[in-house]
């Protein structure tokens, strides 16, 4: 998997002080995409072992409390970065803990496929959907659109 950016203290994307990592890959090719140079899968760089671990240590660390963990992009749950991204949550809520997951995704919940939904199943809140230009809200919280919907899984 590659990324195109990896914050270690974010405030904007989900509550709380958080870290976010924006992922390449994304198939979805919205009108009006905030973020179209992470539409390629090999944009940005390797997301590496050392990336990983250094974002379960920012976790944990204590001299800055993060909420959790914020994962956007491009599409966390485009084909190609299933693999490190299930791998990454499942170390997320099995090392740090009490930490929260946020996840967006151009993909509809309802058309998830089981490899999608092995993610999901970590995953505290999810925001599913296409940015759809003619929908679009700036006063929506956490979304860019009325029609993409927020799940707040009660795990
Ligand atoms: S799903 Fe997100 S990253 Fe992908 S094209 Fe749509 S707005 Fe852009």
């Amino acid at each position: 998997m590659y990324y195109s950016a990896y914050h270690q203290v974010d405030v904007v994307n989900g509550t709380g002080t958080r870290c976010t990592l924006f992922v390449s890959g994304c198939e979805h090719q919205c009108r009006g995409c905030y973020n179209q140079k992470t539409w390629r899968s090999d944009a940005g760089h390797f997301f590496t072992e050392a990336l990983e671990k250094a974002i379960i240590d920012d976790l944990n660390d204590p001299r800055i409390r993060r909420k959790g963990l914020s994962l956007s992009g491009g599409d966390s749950l485009y084909p190609a970065n299933l693999f490190a991204i299930l791998k990454l949550v499942k170390r997320v809520k099995t090392e740090c803990e009490g930490k929260d997951i946020w996840l967006w995704s151009g993909y509809k919940m309802a058309a998830l496929s089981p490899k999608q939904k092995e993610i999901i199943a970590f995953v505290d809140v999810f925001i599913d959907g296409k940015f759809e230009q003619a929908l679009a809200d700036p006063s929506l919280k956490w979304r860019g659109s009325s029609n993409q919907v927020i799940y707040y899984f009660n795990r």
